[in-house]
């Protein structure tokens, strides 16, 4: 039977525990299983390799991004690192402009060590993408929105651009989840999740997440995943699976709160700038609209010059001043000197992060009062005043 998304949270993968009936996956909390005989196991022979209720966490979330193959790991960049071991010596990636700080460390300072290369490209742009396209890339690397500030990049065309050249099309899926958009549908070849924001949604576990459909591909994966060892832990495995199943009803509530506080934001007449692809105002809502089933719940703004961003950001009572995003508290957090602290000043300039940026991860509380903490916050914050 096909079932939709909202069912699909609660039912996809492996439903309960078939030897049971338990209604939860078991926390297989095991690292080897008996085999009855020499090359006769059941299925299962290293917790590394393959573990039930990681695999049921795997298989979720493969269901969920209509994907054939999921693999989980112990960090979202776990799970990057193993994408990027595909690659080779000499082979260059075309990566979006603004892409999470640690995307960047990694590609800079680890891959670099090892001749793999990228070029860095405003991906909303598609003829840049088509330019930066020659022999020795070997793939698109695509976060949309991207992160900080929320760029759209049109994933259907991307994709045929990449696939013209016979290029590989990964796409970080982590701001909006598979509830809102389907990169693999849209015809991208690796979907990559941080499963410590919306998947787990509460703030209390790391994970990471491959999504592919095909079958060579998924091949070299699972080897690198367990060659590389960077694989998800069964109380993890459990803990995602558990913040999966109500992901529909925090996104619809995320979604609805970041929109009215991106609105507010807008007319308050305290920012100079509102970066929220759900506004009719930005760049990026026609594709949005056209990919996705709602802007997400990631929304970034410039104070205006009036007011101390140090202040303002000391001033907060309920919103937390924090890294990360997707939890159901509302946090905050200065892209400039936190996530992508690690992106050089000079690109940092010139791709709009500046220092008055702030970046809000809106969350599931009464938005009457996440308005209020705001309001207060700015207003307290002016220069004039003190
Ligand atoms: C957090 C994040 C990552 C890294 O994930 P971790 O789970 O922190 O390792 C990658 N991409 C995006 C878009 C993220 O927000």
């Amino acid at each position: 039977m096909s079932i939709k998304i909202n069912s699909l949270l609660i039912h996809g993968g492996t439903d309960g525990d078939v030897t049971t009936g338990a209604v939860n996956v078991p926390i297989y909390q095991t690292t080897t299983y008996k085999q009855d005989g020499l090359g006769e196991n059941r299925g299962w022979e290293y917790s590394r390799t393959g573990n039930p209720t990681r695999d049921a966490a795997e298989k979720l979330v493969a269901d969920l991004e209509q994907g054939k193959y999921g693999l989980g790991f112990a960090s979202g960049l776990a799970a990057i690192n193993t994408v990027l071991s595909l690659f080779e010596a000499g082979d260059r990636l075309v990566v979006s402009d603004n892409i999470y700080g640690g995307t960047f460390r990694i590609l800079d300072n680890v891959f670099n060590k090892f001749g793999i290369t990228y070029t860095i490209v405003d991906t909303s742009d598609l003829k840049k993408v088509e330019e930066a396209i020659d022999d020795d890339v070997k793939a698109v690397y695509v976060e949309s929105p991207a992160n900080p500030l929320l760029t759209v990049t049109d994933i259907q065309a991307v994709a045929e651009i990449a696939h013209k050249h016979d290029k590989l099309l990964i796409v970080d899926n982590t701001f909006l989840t598979p509830y809102l958009q389907r990169p693999l549908t849209l015809g991208a070849d690796i979907v990559i999740h941080s499963g410590t924001k919306y998947l787990g949604g509460h703030s209390d576990v790391i994970s990471g997440f491959v999504v592919v459909n095909d079958d060579a591909l998924a091949d070299k994966l699972y080897y690198l995943q367990n060659a590389i060892g960077g694989i998800l832990a069964p109380w993890d495995s459990f803990l995602v699976i558990r913040g999966i199943k109500t992901l529909g009803v925090r996104m619809d509530r995320h979604v609805d709160n970041a929109s009215k506080v991106a609105k507010w934001l807008t007319e308050s007449g305290y920012v100079s700038k509102v970066y929220y692809p759900g506004l009719e105002s930005d760049p990026g809502y026609e594709v949005q609209k056209k990919q996705a089933d709602g802007a997400g719940a990631m929304i970034s703004f410039v104070l205006d010059e009036k007011y101390d961003y140090r202040k303002f950001f000391k001033n907060l009572k309920l919103i937390i001043l924090a890294e990360s995003l997707g939890g159901v508290e509302s946090l905050v957090c200065h892209p400039a000197s936190m996530t992508h602290a690690a992106i050089p000043a000079d690109i940092r300039k010139e791709v709009g992060i500046v220092d008055e940026l702030i970046r809000f991860s809106v969350g599931i509380e009464d938005v009457d009062d996440l308005i209020s903490d705001l309001e207060q916050a700015i207003v307290n914050s002016s220069k004039e005043e003190n």
